[in-house]
């Protein structure tokens, strides 16, 4: 059949099929609809709830504003899909199109969409894992079980990991005058995220809140009383913290594993695709019927010399779902490149941040508005002579205006006047992100295809 006759049949009595009922799922579907799609829409979650919001489960549920059982995700339109929630998909045969699940059923596509996002990594000794008290925070039950036992209220709180996801629950603790230590890895919060420079700034804020931070150390063990409840953890620096409730927030695994054998390039670190949003299959070709978006996958953009870019954005999925919808029912020439260009926002210790392009890709850091004493400024990440990222802390009215510098190429260090901007942020200095290939909490972007230890790369911005 010609591609356009397919095309147009698709759209009329296709068969597309959802796997992962969560962001990324969702908008996808409604964009399907939106777009015309009258085919059959299934779709396939492992959770037993239609599709919620997570930002808010680190942040208004734990603090207890917000319900975890109110957080579903606003509904653009009706879709009109077939939900099979509850039950997780196991397999794919791509020859066959078809998708294994659970309950052994096998559900045919002519169109699959993978939206699996990432799970939170648990902590590593499973005996440990399980005591009571013990948590993750990644779902909607994860929320619920955490924000029980911070009603009791806990006599302290541990957090394993000084991420966002890590720094966001301490914020909650000490909101609610909880007692809380964070135990990183790395010499200060944020830095695999947003370089060291800003960490500094990230670990006095911890500080002045009254977080206990315990930097440059590892949790080497995890101790349960007689009854398994968790009551301490040990350090490699030699000091013990007692504890009810630990939170191990060490970031995240793609969800991949129910794809193995599949033939499909999947892997750890996500599902390549192509711009297009096509997965490619595990010989790096790429395919015509299976598509990714979300935290699941890992994609190529040309603003970043064509590396592969893991985004852990909620925006990302949004704006994948968005493209890789439009493109399962397009054809050629009308398919549109995925290319949007990072951006992050984090709430903690009463102080707004946000980020856009990809900071841990820069070496320096020029603060181009405000100052790091105040904690209110904006600081732009250079790398190879370009801008490449910039992060704000209470500012972010200016962060549209670095995203079109990001966009553009343009030069680093910038060398405009701006009202506010103060003698430390004259020069740029560098960004001190940790060696890549050291674990700490791990960034929420990451750029992939290449060596983590390599930064030797020719960065070739776009020209437009
Ligand atoms: C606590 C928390 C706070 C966050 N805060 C922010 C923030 O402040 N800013 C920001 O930009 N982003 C934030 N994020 C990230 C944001 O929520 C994610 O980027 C977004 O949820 C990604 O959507 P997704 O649909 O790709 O993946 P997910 O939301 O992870 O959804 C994937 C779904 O697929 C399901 N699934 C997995 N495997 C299978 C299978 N085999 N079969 C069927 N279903 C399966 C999963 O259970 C899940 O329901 C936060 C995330 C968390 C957890």
């Amino acid at each position: 059949m010609p591609a356009e006759e397919f095309h147009e049949w698709l759209r009329r009595e296709g068969r597309i099929v959802i796997v992962g009922a969560s962001l990324a799922g969702l908008r996808a579907a409604e964009t399907l609809r939106a777009e015309g799609f009258a085919g059959s829409l299934t779709m396939i979650g492992d959770e037993p709830y239609e599709p919620y919001d997570r930002p808010p489960l680190s942040k208004a549920v734990l603090l207890g504003k917000a319900s975890p059982d109110h957080t579903e995700l606003p509904r653009r339109r009706e879709i009109d899909a077939t939900w099979r929630l509850g039950v997780a998909a196991t397999g794919l045969d791509m020859a066959a199109k078809r998708v294994r699940v659970a309950d052994g059923d096998e559900v045919p596509y002519d169109r699959l969409l993978i939206a699996t996002g990432v799970r939170a990594r648990p902590w590593p000794k499973e005996d440990e894992a399980q005591l009571d008290g013990v948590f993750v925070l990644r779902t909607r039950d994860d929320a619920v079980r955490l924000q029980r036992r911070m009603k009791a209220p806990p006599r302290r709180v541990f957090v394993i990991g000084a991420g966002f996801t890590g720094s966001e629950i301490a914020s909650a603790c000490r909101d609610q005058g909880i007692e809380v230590t964070v135990a990183e890895r790395a010499d200060a919060p944020l830095v695999g995220a947003l370089g060291g420079v800003i960490g500094t700034v990230a670990a006095e804020l911890q500080r002045d809140n009254g977080v206990d931070l315990r930097t440059g150390v590892m949790v080497t063990g995890l101790e349960g009383d007689s009854t398994g409840r968790v009551r301490a953890a040990h350090l490699s620096d030699g000091s013990t913290v007692e504890t009810d409730v630990v939170v191990v927030s060490l970031g995240a695994t793609r969800n991949t594993d129910w794809l193995a054998g599949s033939g499909l390039g999947a892997g750890p670190r996500g599902i390549a695709c192509d711009a297009g949003c096509r997965a490619f299959d595990f010989r790096g070709i790429v395919t015509d019927d299976i598509y990714v978006a979300g935290d699941v996958a890992r994609s190529p953009h040309p603003l970043f010399g064509y590396q592969f870019l893991s985004l852990e954005h909620w925006g990302n999925a949004v704006a994948q779902a968005e493209v890789a919808a439009h493109n399962m029912i397009s054809a050629g020439a009308d398919r549109r490149p995925h290319l949007w260009v990072p951006a992050f926002w984090s709430s903690q210790f009463g102080v707004n941040i946000k980020s856009v392009g990809v900071p841990s890709l820069g070496d320096e850091i020029m603060i181009t508005q405000g100052s790091l004493a105040e904690r209110r400024f904006v600081g732009v990440y250079g790398y190879q002579g370009r801008v490449i990222a910039a992060v704000s802390f209470d500012n972010t009215r200016w962060l549209e205006f670095y995203q079109r510098m990001i966009e553009t190429g343009a030069p680093f260090p910038v060398d405009f006047p701006t009202v506010d901007r103060r003698p430390e942020g004259r020069k740029p200095v560098p960004a001190d992100f940790p060696d890549p290939s050291l674990p700490t909490h791990g960034p929420t972007v990451t750029l992939s295809g290449y060596s983590p230890a390599d930064r030797h790369l020719v960065f070739t911005p776009a020209r437009h």
